[in-house]
């Protein structure tokens, strides 16, 4: 469990470092500039290992088998998880009412009124259109524009077509094709290999800049609203995501969590879950023992569409404000956000405060001013790494479920192994 250690070593030496560094010190410079460099690392990783992973497995389906049967089981069970995560989520918000501030709706000793234009023009510049281009873009029009601007539902969608016509053809260009497409893939995965390696020390930076640059006062009113968001989350994490894991999948959850920690650590110190895919692609397959065929689609999937976290969180904070400012939502208006978080869940992009705009788009739905979102900013770093990593774990026990259904013995079968870092896979 070395590597395991480390990345847990160098979070809690993160959080104490930063705790001590001035905010206008040179060294959160120099956090950013590692940190940042490490994000991009990873993201320059991602489009050619989702791509080669993806053509790959499924070039290498035998023509006997038929495809689409996993492609709905895992739509079905993606679905299923996000809608009890958006569950969770509003019972939890109804129950703490962290809107409601000695018995009265919060909104003035939450300061929601005034808010700042600059944090305003960040969301409300985008619209709902964006959520309906996250459809359209599933046939991407231009694939080099699609890679550009991080469009990976599209690029997915391109990769299924090359491997399942691949699949199809045994014509000698066609076969060495298929032999530089696995070069390609061993290729990409010996640099990703390089890249983990240095994740400590990434992981290490980006902390130490939140920690740097995160005021407790500012935390302060909405600590009831964390404790509300961090129990929901809990309770989808280790409850319903672990029940699942032992029902369907028949196997110990507490193993898939322990073998998933270096994955669930990255998630939540880079707060994007397309950045954290190298590495839960790594952890589910050379941990978990899921096979490639079934974690190299269910994955990169996953982490762009399916987004248990970020649906919960999308809930619980349209509830909150609604809560702050007096208004009591009906169970049809809760089944409208449930349905709006579910579907914006979907459109969401695996980076950064993403879920923003989402909020954003249902509080105009249901008629509150959009203004609110800034309150939900000021805790939204931490926040964001905690959601990342329950999207990221949603989406690894998607993978255990799907391989086992799909009838794979050896999941979770044995301990997990440390990383053999550097090595080549
Ligand atoms: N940061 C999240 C992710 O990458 C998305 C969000 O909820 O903002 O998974």
């Amino acid at each position: 469990m070395k590597f395991t250690l480390a990345m847990l070593g160098a979070i809690i030496a993160a959080f104490i470092v930063g705790a001590f560094t001035p905010e206008t010190s040179w060294l959160i410079t120099v956090y950013d500039l590692i940190g940042t460099l490490f994000i991009n690392a990873l993201k320059m990783i991602v489009i050619p290992l989702v791509m080669a992973a993806i053509i790959k497995s499924l070039m290498e389906i035998s023509v006997k088998e038929s495809l689409g049967a996993l492609g709905a089981k895992t739509a079905l069970f993606y679905t299923f998880t996000t809608f009890m995560a958006c569950a969770t989520g509003l019972l939890v918000i109804n129950w703490i009412k962290p809107g409601i501030i000695n018995g009265v709706p919060g909104a003035e000793a939450l300061g929601l009124p005034g808010v700042g234009a600059e944090t305003l023009e960040k969301v409300t510049g985008r619209s709902g259109g964006e959520f309906l281009n996250t459809i359209t873009n599933i046939i991407p029009p231009n694939l080099i524009e699609a890679a550009a601007t991080n469009q990976i539902l599209g690029l997915i969608f391109f990769s299924i077509l090359v491997g399942v016509f691949l699949r199809k053809m045994s014509t000698p260009a066609a076969e060495s094709l298929k032999s530089g497409i696995s070069g390609f893939y061993e290729l990409i995965l010996s640099i990703t290999n390089a890249i983990i390696y240095l994740a400590p020390i990434g992981v290490f930076a980006l902390i130490a800049e939140v920690a740097a640059t995160t005021g407790l006062a500012s935390i302060k009113p909405m600590l009831v609203f964390m404790g509300a968001v961090m129990l929901a989350l809990g309770l989808h994490a280790f409850v319903t995501l672990i029940l699942t894991i032992r029902l369907i999948a028949r196997r110990s959850g507490i193993r898939h969590l322990s073998a998933m920690t270096p994955a669930l650590l990255t998630a939540f110190s880079t707060a994007s879950s397309s950045a954290t895919l190298p590495v839960s692609l790594r952890c589910v397959q050379e941990r978990s023992y899921v096979s490639k065929r079934v974690s190299s689609l269910v994955l990169p999937l996953g982490a762009t569409i399916n987004m248990d976290g970020t649906a919960l969180y999308e809930c619980a904070a349209v509830l909150f404000i609604a809560q702050a400012y007096g208004l009591d939502l009906t169970i049809a208006q809760q089944v409208l956000v449930v349905f709006l978080s579910l579907a914006t869940s979907f459109g969401v992009a695996g980076v950064p405060a993403a879920s923003l705009v989402a909020i954003t788009l249902i509080l105009g739905t249901l008629g509150l001013p959009a203004e609110a979102i800034g309150l939900i900013m000021v805790t939204d770093r931490l926040l964001d790494m905690l959601r990342t990593a329950v999207n990221i774990w949603g989406d690894s026990v998607g993978a255990v479920v799907l391989a086992r259904l799909e009838g794979e013995e050896e999941v979770l079968s044995k301990p997990p192994e440390d990383f053999k870092v550097g090595a080549a896979a």
